[in-house]
């Protein structure tokens, strides 16, 4: 089965977010390991590096995501394009001290440029993040994104053509945002369109390329390009594909992650919803 789970905050100390995703009973998490509008923050004291190692250790969560800065761009020119390529090196650094296995990542931005062009530079700068990052055993996943301010990652060709460039490097994967494809287009409403979405992505990646799921719905419509994430089956996506997507075996140990609105029912309500749907109760 999946593993469900949910961004939880890291306020208050890193072993924190350990202990607010035991409290909501995740199977697995995904935090900012600092403020997502920096860079990248203060190096981290070694012994809040061990806090959070044994609190994770002792939670038995085995699988925990880390979410990149939002300022990256890998796609970007000039100055933008080396304070990514140190930002990403950091943060998979970061990672590694911590014990977190995956990084997720905006493919970034071709802004008003040539799309090609950019998707060119972002192939050439994960290439740069990989060589100086080998010794690291944490993977890169590029998010797919519903395509605001000339976002790349879009289209699956795109994302498709990224990886082939770098020889699907097994490092490298997707993190698939069900809020973000529905913004961008796809219809995912109906048991039909979610298992034509599926078999695309084992068409463009394999299935074994999508490292985690982001899960929310989208209170923006269909194709409207936009994110606005909102809680499990309130939006305009229903619950047919989350039901779908948590109860796919092909999906075992796969993180699928809660991204949804903290006010209302919360993280704890929106997981409950994914049990229900997945049939099963809380650990
Ligand atoms: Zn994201
Ligand atoms: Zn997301």
């Amino acid at each position: 089965m999946p593993l469900l789970g949910a961004h939880v905050s890291s306020a208050g100390g890193l072993w924190r977010a350990v202990e607010r995703a035991v409290g909501l009973g995740c199977e697995t998490f995904q935090i900012f390991t600092h403020n997502p509008l920096r860079w990248h923050g203060p190096p981290p004291v070694a012994s809040a590096v061990d806090e959070f190692r044994r609190a994770l250790i002792e939670s038995g969560i085995k699988r925990v995501l880390a979410h990149a800065s939002y300022l990256i761009n890998l796609a970007g020119e000039g100055t933008i394009l080396n304070k990514s390529v140190d930002a990403v090196v950091y943060d998979i650094e970061l990672c590694f001290q911590l014990g977190i296995d995956s990084l997720v990542v905006h493919p970034g931005s071709a802004k008003d440029g040539p799309r090609a062009e950019a998707t060119a530079r972002l192939a050439a700068s994960l290439d740069r993040v990989l060589a100086r990052t080998r010794d690291k055993n944490v993977s890169i996943l590029l998010e797919t994104m519903s395509g605001q301010g000339g976002a790349l990652g879009v289209a699956h060709e795109e994302l498709e053509g990224v990886l082939d460039a770098l020889a699907w490097d097994r490092r490298l994967g997707i993190c698939a945002d069900i809020c973000h494809v529905f913004g961008a287009g796809v219809d995912v409403r109906t048991e039909g369109g979610c298992a034509r979405f599926l078999s695309a992505l084992d068409k463009h990646f394999g299935l074994d390329r999508i490292g985690c799921w982001h899960l929310s719905d989208n209170k923006g419509a269909l194709g409207s390009g936009t994110d606005r994430h909102q809680h499990i089956g309130e939006g305009e996506i229903g619950l047919t594909p989350f039901g779908m997507l948590v109860s796919d075996d092909r999906f075992a140990d796969t993180p699928m992650i809660l991204e949804t609105p903290k006010d209302g029912i919360g993280d704890e309500g929106n997981l409950a919803v994914l049990r229900k749907l997945r049939g099963s109760e809380k650990k």
